[in-house]
């Protein structure tokens, strides 16, 4: 397990839209240590979630810390979402010391691949929703900035 450098605003990775995990080779090595060193990079680093294009693959891989620990999702969907929005605070690894309130759907179910390669439906409420959001925004090649409605701490440079 390896603790990755998190890449930070302004690096051209963060706004490409990463390619999906070809699924035959979820088995492989590369994947399976693709996924330990982003949990290990995630908890150095004090997050809730991370995407892999934030250590430098564009994959569509993340991990998200969840109430049970950490669970990966590879190639996520999200297939609904609720009408009713909440307003919160974000930040973002790649974006340090910089904070803002972001808009988002209150209610989010999600289908990904997990780490065991089954397909996953899952619902979620709360900053769970937020956090799939975020993660999943990133392996579009969005951040969280392009959807606050206000800085809160910190300014983009
Ligand atoms: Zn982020």
């Amino acid at each position: 397990m390896t603790v990755r450098t998190i890449v930070k605003l302004g690096a051209p990775i963060l706004r490409r839209q990463a390619a999906p995990v070809d699924l035959n080779s979820l088995k492989t090595a590369n994947i399976e240590s693709l996924l330990k060193d982003l949990v290990a990079t995630m908890i150095e680093a004090q997050g809730i979630g991370l995407a892999a294009p934030q250590v430098g693959v564009s994959l569509q891989v993340a991990i998200i810390n969840g109430q049970t620990g950490p669970f990966a999702i590879i190639n996520p969907r999200i297939i609904k979402r609720s009408r009713q929005t909440e307003v919160a605070e974000e930040g973002c690894l790649s974006i340090p010391g910089v904070f803002g309130l972001v808009r988002r759907p209150a209610r989010v179910t999600v289908s990904y691949y997990d780490q065991d390669h089954q397909l996953r439906t899952r619902a979620a409420v709360g900053l769970l929703a937020r956090v799939f959001q975020h993660e999943i925004d990133h392996l579009n090649g969005i951040l969280f900035i392009d959807k606050v409605e206000r800085i809160t701490h910190g300014r983009l440079a």
